[in-house]
């Protein structure tokens, strides 16, 4: 790892900036990247997770932090970008991780300008903690001290862009008869299993842990496929919900879907595989918009709605976004993601010179 290296890579960002703090105790460092707060104060979700080294963890952090600039601009949410990493050494014990949440939890509260909540590696236990030293942690009953789940309504979200994406390529409303491949039945690939069943689809399950895939299939009425047929596997939908990365060189020229839409983060291994995807016929559903139904929902709840139907409700205008963008894509014969980027980049480029409005988050 080296210093310089980090230094040119903060001094190239074109982000607000990013804080970092060493934890001694449990020799973590503490990242928090700050991309954007043009439309709203920088908020996002912390990552807890083991890296190469330090430059590994900033880059991580400021990518993701770029990338929720985006998430919530392309929803038209007062909210900027920004994400955090802690970047422990080794795994940590249940003392040890509850002192460098609290600690991380009085960092945020010092800055109060970073609002999070749980992302890969933190858990509700972790978010409560957090929520113990600082008023910055969304997604928390107040009054139970309980952190919200929201792979729910990520999965809702994700449900109504797989709709909107059939409508755009077949004009069909509704899923019946179309078969939907689910990668990951995790938080989020476990309900989206359940709602695509009583959509009527046909549901192919495919999970690392094979039996667990069997087991819902078994539960659902749907098949299960084996991680290494997971790309080639006929179907209308692929919907990535486990890691990023899945679509690459490799993977793409193989794919037997004719639409991608999941909650994965940064399924594309770079930028270029969404002309590749185009290229190869397959319908690509920007995932930062496909998968910000939980985002959405912390966010409208934190702003005091509290019904879930309601909660619902919202989230399932996920559908009108991927709709929008899918037709203007097809309009000017660009690439959803291109036409997602465009419009998002006019949105912050038109409030640039604004300071943040009020979010209600205070
Ligand atoms: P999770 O950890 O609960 O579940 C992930 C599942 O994927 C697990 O069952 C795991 O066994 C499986 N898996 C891991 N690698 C796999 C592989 N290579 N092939 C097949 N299965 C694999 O995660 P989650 O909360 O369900 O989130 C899934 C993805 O969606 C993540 O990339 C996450 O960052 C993203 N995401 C989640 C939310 C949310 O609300 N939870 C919101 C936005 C984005």
């Amino acid at each position: 790892m080296s210093e310089d290296q980090i230094l040119s890579m903060l001094e190239a960002w074109d982000g607000d900036g990013v804080v970092l703090r060493f934890d001694k105790p449990t020799g973590t460092w503490m990242v928090i990247a700050l991309h954007s707060s043009a439309l709203g104060p920088p908020t996002g979700g912390t990552r807890l997770k083991v890296y190469p080294g330090l430059r590994d963890a900033v880059r991580d952090a400021m990518r993701l932090a770029e990338g929720m600039t985006y998430k919530w601009a392309g929803l038209g949410l007062e909210y900027g970008g920004g994400k955090a990493v802690l970047a422990i050494t080794s795994p940590l014990d249940a003392a040890e991780r509850r002192g460098l949440m609290h600690r991380y939890g009085k960092l945020l509260e010092t800055l109060g300008t970073f609002f999070t909540g749980a992302d890969l590696g933190t858990s509700a236990v972790d978010i409560a903690h957090m929520a113990e030293r600082s008023g910055q942690v969304l997604g928390i009953n107040r009054e139970s001290g309980e952190a919200m789940d929201p792979g729910p309504f990520t999965a809702r979200g994700v449900l109504a862009g797989i709709k909107a994406a059939v409508r755009h390529l077949d004009g069909a409303e509704g899923l019946a008869g179309k078969s939907v491949l689910v990668q990951g039945l995790g938080g989020v690939g476990r309900p989206l299993g359940r709602l695509l069943a009583a959509e009527g689809a046909e549901v192919l399950l495919c999970d690392a842990q094979l039996e667990r895939a069997e087991r819902m299939a078994e539960q659902i009425g749907g098949r299960a496929v084996p991680s290494n047929r997971v790309f080639t596997e006929r179907c209308d939908v692929f919907s990535p919900c486990a890691v990023g990365g899945v679509l690459n060189e490799e993977t793409i020229s193989t794919l037997g879907c004719r639409i991608v839409a999941g909650s994965a983060n940064n399924q594309l291994q770079v930028e270029d595989d969404a002309d590749r995807l185009a290229k190869w016929g397959v319908l690509y559903v920007p995932d930062y918009i496909v998968n910000a139904g939980g985002a959405m929902a912390i966010s409208l709840i934190n702003d005091g709605m509290h019904d879930r139907d309601q909660l619902f409700q919202r989230v399932d205008r996920i559908g009108e976004a991927v709709a929008g963008i899918l037709e203007e894509a097809a309009a000017s014969r660009s690439t959803p993601l291109a036409t997602a980027r465009r419009r998002v980049d006019r949105l912050l480029a038109d409030h640039e010179e604004t300071l943040a409005p009020s979010s209600g988050l205070a």
